[in-house]
C-alpha cells in the first residue's frame, strides 16, 4: 500500500525511477547489454568485461577481501573509501601522528605506509563452469570436489603467482571458476581528516543528504617483474595495465551510471519464516548487543583522545552494521516484506501445483526446516556477536590455543618459532588498542545479554561456573575471572612467550589451561563446534538443497521476471541512473548535496560535525576552480540506482564511457533493506562526486603529485596530463564560476 503511495507520488510529481534491480555478472553482461544501451550507456559489454584485451574490469581490485577500490593511475595508485582504509589509517595514528584526525599525504613515494596483511585482487578471468559440475553437485559431492580440483588445475597450469577458486553462483545453480591474481604490499598514500572522511560520523552514516568525503588512497607495489610479493624495500610501485579515466565533466540528474565491484551479500530468495527470523530474532538480539557495547565505547571515546584513536576502527565496525540494521528492520515491516514473501509462496505452490510438480510442497518444507534451525542460527549469530563483537579478552587468549595445546601440529621448530612470532605480533596489537576497563563494562553487558537470548544447552559450558559457583552473577563471575586471568598482562604474556620459545613449555600449559578467560574463549569456540555447528550445518545444508530447486522451479514458473545471482563477494556490475528519490509520503530527496551543505553541518567541537578551520575557509572562499559544477558549485556527494552493497564500498561511480566520476561509499536509510527486498522507488546508492575528492586533494592537501599521476578528462578530450601544473591546463577563467 506505501509503495503503491510512493510510486504513486513518483508518476505525479513526473520522478520517474531508472532503478535496475541486478547485480550482474561481467561475463554475462550481454544479457542487460541492450538495457545498458536504453540507460545511455555507451559501451559494449566487450569494453567492460574481456579475457584476452584490456577492459575495464582490469582497473577493479577487490581491496582487503572486504572493500573495493580502483587503479586510477599507471603507477599503480588506488582510490577507495576512507572507511575501508580505517583501519590501517588508525593503526599508523598515535597522539604524535594522529593521522585519524588530521589525515595523511606522503609527500613522495618512498613516505608511502606498509600495512602487513592488506591485499588488493585482480580479477583475471570469471569461467563458467556449470556444465561441468551441476550434475555432480548434489549427486555426487566426492566426485563433485575432485572434479574441481581437476578444473582448477588445468586452468592454473604453472602459472603459480595466480590463484582461482570455484564459487557456486544462484544456490548452486551454476558455478564459476574466478583466477585472481593478489598482490600483498598495499601502501598507504594518503587520507583526509576525519572531519572530511567521516564527516557526519555516525549521525550521517546510512543518511541522505550526505557531505561526507569518503575516500583514501593506497598504492600497488610490486617485484621487478611487476608480479606480486611480500612487502620489500625494493618492491616498486605497480606498473598497471589499465587504469581508470578520471572525468571532471561531472554529473547530472539522468545521466547514466554504473558501479563496479564487488558486493558481499544479498538474500533476495528468502522465505518468509527466514525473513521474520531476521526481523523478530537476530536483528534484536544483535541490535540489543551493540547498543550496550556501543553506549560504552562512545562515552570513552569522547572523553579521551587515546581511547578515541584505539578504539576508533572497532567502534566503526560495531556502528556500521548496528545503525543499517536498525533501518533494516524498519524498511523491511514499511514494506510489509514477510506478507510479500508469503504471497510469492501461495504463487509458486499454486502454479506449481496446477502444474503437477512436486516442487509446489518446497515452500512449505523450507520454512519448516528454517524454523526448525532457528535456535541454533540464533546461537551461531550470537557467538559471532559475543566472540568477535563483544568482550576482546577471550577471543585474544584462545588465540593461544593452539601453541598450548597442539604444538604437535606445527610441523617443525621453524612453524613453532614462526607462530609464537605471530603471538608476539599479536600481543603487540592487541595491547596497543586495549583497554581493559572498557572490555569488563563490555564483557558484563553483552554476556548477561547472551544468556538471555540463547537456550542453555546450546551456552558453552564454562558459563556454567558463572551459574553455580556465582549464582548468576556475571559481574562478579568477570571481576574474578580478569583478576585471575594471565591474559591482562602484556608483560604477563610476552614473558610466556620467551619462556615458550625457550621450551619451557609444561609450565605454561598447565597455566594456560586453568586460566579462566582462557577456558571461557575456548570454551565458547568449542561449544561452538560441539553444539551448534553440526546440527545448524546440517539442517542449513537440507535447506540449501531445496533453495536451490526452489530458486530453479520459480525460474521456470516465472519466466519473464528478472533474475541475477545474490551478490557472493565476487565481481559484479550494477547500473541505473544518477537520481535522487521519493524515500517517504511528503520527502523528496534531491540528487546531489553541494559544500554550502558542509559548511550549514558545521558545528565546532561536535564529535561529528567539527571542521579544522582551514578547510571552513577554504570552502568559504568559494574558488572551486576547475572541480565547480555547471552551477558554479562544489557538489559533494550523489545518489543513484544502482543496486549495491556492503562490499561495494569503494567502488567507482562510471559514466557512460566508463570514466570515474564518483566512489560509492553507502546506501540511504531508506534502502538499508535493500539486501533482502529491492525498492525501486526507495533504494538509492550514496557515491562522493570525484570532483570534490580531486578539490580536496589538490586545494585543501595540497597533494598535487598524485594528480599529476591521473589522467583526467575535460570535455571531449582525454589528454594525458604529463606536467599538468593543472590549473594550466584549463583557465581558470574557462571553469565555471559559481552563481
Ligand atoms: N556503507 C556501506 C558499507 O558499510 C556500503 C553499503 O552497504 O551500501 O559497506
Amino acid at each position: 500500500m506505501l509503495n503503491k503511495l510512493v510510486l504513486t507520488l513518483c508518476l505525479f510529481l513526473g520522478l520517474n525511477t531508472f532503478a535496475k534491480e541486478g547485480m550482474w555478472i561481467p561475463t554475462l553482461l550481454e544479457a542487460v547489454e541492450s538495457d545498458m544501451k536504453s540507460f545511455g550507456c555507451e559501451l559494449s559489454a566487450e569494453d567492460i568485461y574481456s579475457v584476452n584485451n584490456s577492459s575495464l574490469k582490469d582497473a577493479i581490485v577487490h581491496f582487503g577481501g572486504g572493500c573495493t577500490a580502483e587503479v586510477i593511475s599507471d603507477q599503480g595508485l588506488l582510490l577507495t573509501n576512507h572507511h575501508c582504509g580505517y583501519g590501517q589509517i588508525q593503526s599508523h595514528s598515535s597522539l604524535e601522528n594522529d593521522y585519524l584526525k588530521n589525515g595523511f599525504w606522503a609527500k613522495t613515494m618512498a613516505d608511502e605506509l606498509a600495512n602487513p596483511g592488506l591485499t588488493a585482487t585482480f580479477i583475471v578471468e570469471m569461467m563458467d563452469v556449470s556444465e561441468e559440475l551441476l550434475d555432480l553437485a548434489f549427486s555426487n559431492p566426492e566426485a563433485f570436489e575432485k572434479k574441481k580440483a581437476e578444473l582448477i588445475a588445468d586452468r592454473l597450469n604453472g602459472e603459480d603467482y595466480l590463484e582461482a577458486v570455484i564459487r557456486p553462483f544462484n544456490y548452486g545453480n551454476s558455478y564459476f571458476m574466478i583466477v585472481s591474481k593478489t598482490f600483498s604490499d598495499v601502501r598507504l598514500v594518503g587520507a583526509p581528516p576525519s572531519a572530511v572522511g567521516k564527516f557526519g560520523g555516525d549521525t550521517d552514516n546510512w543518511v541522505w543528504p550526505r557531505h561526507t568525503g569518503d575516500f583514501s588512497m593506497f598504492r600497488i607495489y610490486a617485484d621487478e617483474n611487476n608480479l606480486p610479493a611480500e612487502y620489500s624495500e625494493n618492491n616498486q610501485a605497480y606498473q598497471a595495465p589499465r587504469h581508470l579515466e578520471v572525468s571532471l565533466n561531472g554529473v547530472k540528474e539522468g545521466d547514466f551510471t554504473m558501479v563496479f565491484g564487488f558486493p558481499g551479500r544479498t538474500e533476495q530468495h528468502l522465505l518468509s519464516s527466514q525473513v521474520s527470523y531476521v526481523v523478530e530474532k537476530a536483528n534484536p538480539m544483535r541490535l540489543a548487543m551493540r547498543e550496550s557495547s556501543l553506549s560504552i565505547i562512545d562515552q570513552a571515546m569522547r572523553g579521551s583522545d587515546k581511547v578515541r584513536i584505539q578504539y576508533a576502527a572497532k567502534q566503526s565496525s560495531i556502528s556500521n552494521a548496528y545503525k543499517k540494521w536498525i533501518g533494516q528492520n524498519k524498511g523491511l515491516i514499511e514494506l510489509k516484506a514477510i506478507q510479500q514473501k508469503l504471497a510469492q509462496e501461495e504463487a509458486f505452490k499454486s502454479l506449481a501445483a496446477m502444474k503437477g510438480m512436486e516442487e509446489a510442497a518446497l515452500p512449505e518444507e523450507i520454512n519448516a526446516l528454517a524454523i526448525q534451525n532457528q535456535d541454533y542460527q540464533l546461537a551461531r549469530d550470537a557467538f559471532i556477536e559475543w566472540y568477535y563483537y563483544g568482550p576482546e579478552l577471550p577471543a585474544f587468549a584462545r588465540g593461544f590455543n593452539t601453541i598450548i595445546n597442539s604444538r604437535e601440529a606445527l610441523e617443525d621448530k621453524g612453524a613453532v618459532q614462526e607462530e609464537i612470532d605471530a603471538l608476539k605480533a599479536i600481543t603487540t596489537g592487541f595491547f596497543k588498542d586495549y583497554q581493559q576497563g572498557l572490555d569488563e563494562q563490555i564483557f558484563d553487558k553483552i554476556t548477561a545479554l547472551y544468556l538471555q537470548h540463547i537456550r542453555q544447552d546450546l551456552q558453552p559450558d564454562e558459563l556454567d561456573v558463572l551459574a553455580q559457583k556465582f549464582k548468576g552473577d556475571v559481574k562478579a563471575y568477570r571481576e574474578s575471572a580478569y583478576k585471575k586471568s594471565l591474559f591482562t598482562s602484556e608483560e604477563g604474556v610476552m614473558k610466556m612467550l620467551a619462556d615458550l620459545e625457550a621450551g619451557k613449555v609444561k609450565k605454561w600449559t598447565k597455566k594456560v589451561n586453568a586460566d579462566p578467560i582462557f577456558k571461557l574463549g575456548a570454551s565458547f569456540v568449542d561449544g561452538y563446534y560441539s553444539k551448534i555447528r553440526p546440527i545448524y550445518n546440517e539442517v542449513n545444508s537440507q535447506i540449501e538443497e531445496k533453495m536451490h530447486a526452489y530458486v530453479k522451479t520459480k525460474m521456470l514458473l516465472f519466466p519473464n521476471n528478472t533474475y541475477w545471482s545474490d551478490a557472493n563477494s565476487t565481481l559484479r556490475l550494477t547500473f541505473g541512473k544518477a537520481e535522487g528519490s521519493v524515500p517517504r509520503d511528503g520527502i523528496v530527496y534531491k540528487s546531489f548535496t553541494t559544500a554550502n551543505g558542509i559548511l550549514e553541518k558545521y558545528i565546532p567541537g561536535d564529535a561529528d560535525f567539527d571542521l579544522p578551520a582551514d578547510l571552513v575557509e577554504l570552502l568559504s572562499k568559494e574558488e572551486f576552480g576547475i572541480y565547480a559544477a555547471d552551477d558554479g558549485e562544489l557538489h559533494v556527494c550523489f545518489t543513484g540506482s544502482n543496486h549495491t552493497t556492503g562490499g561495494n564500498s569503494g567502488s567507482p561511480a562510471l559514466n557512460a564511457k566508463g570514466q570515474l566520476i564518483g566512489l560509492n561509499f553507502d546506501r540511504t536509510w531508506e534502502s538499508t533493506m535493500s539486501d533482502i527486498l529491492f525498492d525501486p522507488v526507495r533504494c538509492r546508492n550514496i557515491m562522493v562526486d570525484i570532483r570534490y575528492i580531486l578539490f580536496i586533494v589538490d586545494k585543501y592537501a595540497d597533494a598535487q603529485r598524485l594528480i599529476e599521476e591521473m589522467t583526467l578528462v575535460m570535455g571531449e578530450e582525454s589528454p594525458e596530463m604529463e606536467d599538468p601544473a593543472l590549473e594550466g591546463m584549463m583557465n581558470e577563467a574557462e571553469a565555471p564560476q559559481k552563481n
